[in-house]
């Protein structure tokens, strides 16, 4: 019989990340924003926090409506945050905002974190997703089989 694992994560986000958050909230006219999340995972207290979610890039392509963040700039940034916190801080997930009041993952972002879960070289089996939306945030931790949704504890 298979057994289902119960562990359930708690989950925190620094206040620097909630302070970017807050700053990309696209208001009517903007395009979409994003970035990816890094941060520290202790499994002996099943805990994920949150550390940094990066900004915006040249090379990335936006529109009101969709957001692509370039694959080469962000594996800079995830390999030199790794190296500069001794293997500490990794890359835990992706962030975007959406035009929405309470925003929800459209069929291409839950194409693109099925795809992006899947990816050989990840550390992780899963990662989290954050829409930003203009009233509302979406929260949720995706695997290969399920997405559930989760809530961050903000560190001050
Ligand atoms: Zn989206």
């Amino acid at each position: 019989m298979q057994r289902v694992s119960r562990i359930s994560w708690n989950f925190e986000l620094r206040s620097a990340v909630a302070d970017t958050f807050d700053r990309y909230i696209q208001l009517p006219g903007e395009n979409e924003a994003g970035g990816i999340l890094l941060g520290e995972i202790y499994p002996d207290q099943n805990l994920i926090r949150v550390v940094e979610a990066t900004v915006p890039t040249r090379a990335d392509r936006a529109t009101a409506t969709t957001w692509h963040r370039d694959t080469d700039s962000a594996n800079k940034h995830i390999h030199r945050a790794w190296r500069d916190s001794d293997g500490r801080v990794q890359y835990i997930g992706e962030w975007h905002t959406h035009a929405q009041r309470h925003p929800r993952p459209s069929g291409r972002d839950r194409q693109t974190m099925n795809e992006l879960v899947r990816e050989p070289g990840l550390v992780t089996d899963w990662l989290l997703l954050a829409i930003i939306g203009q009233r509302s945030n979406y929260f949720s931790k995706w695997t290969t089989a399920s997405e559930e949704r989760i809530n961050f504890q903000e560190l001050s």
